[in-house]
C-alpha cells in the first residue's frame, strides 16, 4: 500500500493554492496522508485567533485553515503511528529521529551563532518525526512510500532511513507531466509565491526557472515522469 506522508509546512504552503492542492489530490488519491501529529499541528495553527496571527505566521495559519477543511471532510486521511514489532520499536525510533533532527538544528544554529530554544525545537519537530517513523516502517516492510517535505533537515534524516523524499517543487512538477499539464510558468510562479514566507526549500533544491516544471518527454524519457 503506497503512502505519501505530507508534512505541515509543505501542505500549508500547497493549500494556499487550493486548485493545485486539488490537482495533487486527484493524482495521489487516498495515498496522500498525514500523521496524527501533523494533523494536530495543522489544527493548532488553524486554531490561532486572528489577534494572535502575526505577519510572520498569518500565511501559514491561513494555509492551515484550508487544510483543516480537507482533514474534516476526509479528503486527507490521518494515520496513526505504526504498531511496533521485534525489529521495529516505534518509540525508540521516534527518539532516534527526533535526536537526529535536533542535532541538525543545533549544528545550523551553531554555524549561525544562535542558541537553540530546546522547547520550541521539540514542539517544532513532532510532525516531521512522526512522518519519518511512519515512512521508515513502510521501507522496513518493503513497501512503497515517500515523504513530502520542504525541510532540508527532515530530508537528510529521512534519506538516512532509505525514505524517498519530494519537496513542493518536485511535487508540483508532476502536474506539468499530466496528460492535461498545468502551465509550467504558473507552477513556477505558484511555487515561488507559496514558499517565500514559510516552507522555504533549501537553496540547493530551489528550481531556478519555469523549465523545471515542464514535462521533458519528447519521444524519449522524461526526468520527472519516466
Ligand atoms: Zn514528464
Amino acid at each position: 500500500m503506497y503512502r505519501a506522508w505530507a508534512d505541515t509546512g509543505l501542505l500549508c504552503a500547497l493549500a494556499r493554492r487550493p486548485v493545485l492542492l486539488d490537482k495533487i489530490l486527484d493524482l495521489y488519491g487516498a495515498s496522500l496522508v498525514v500523521t496524527q501529529a501533523v494533523a494536530a499541528e495543522i489544527r493548532r495553527l488553524s486554531g490561532t485567533s486572528e489577534a494572535q496571527r502575526t505577519p510572520q505566521t498569518r500565511l501559514l495559519c491561513s494555509g492551515a485553515d484550508t487544510v483543516v477543511r480537507y482533514l474534516n471532510d476526509g479528503r486527507i486521511a490521518e494515520c496513526p503511528l505504526p504498531t511496533g514489532s521485534d525489529t521495529f520499536d516505534t518509540f525508540d525510533k521516534l527518539d532516534q529521529v527526533l535526536r537526529k533532527l535536533r542535532g541538525i538544528d543545533a549544528a545550523a544554529a551553531e554555524r549561525a551563532g544562535r542558541t537553540t530554544d530546546a522547547v520550541a525545537s521539540a514542539h517544532k519537530h513532532a510532525g516531521e518525526t512522526h512522518s519519518i517513523v511512519c515512512a521508515a516502517r513502510i521501507v522496513e516492510l518493503g513497501g512503497k512510500t515517500v515523504l513530502l517535505t520542504n525541510d532540508g533537515g527532515a530530508i537528510t534524516v529521512a534519506e538516512s532511513y532509505g525514505i524517498p523524499c519530494k519537496d513542493l517543487g518536485q511535487l508540483l512538477a508532476e502536474l506539468g507531466c499530466e496528460a492535461d499539464p498545468v502551465d509550467a510558468a504558473d507552477l513556477f510562479n505558484s511555487f515561488n509565491e507559496v514558499t517565500r514566507t514559510f516552507a522555504t526549500v533549501p537553496a540547493y533544491r530551489q528550481p531556478t526557472a519555469a523549465s523545471a516544471f515542464r514535462c521533458l518527454k519528447h519521444g524519449d524519457t522524461c526526468r520527472l515522469c519516466g
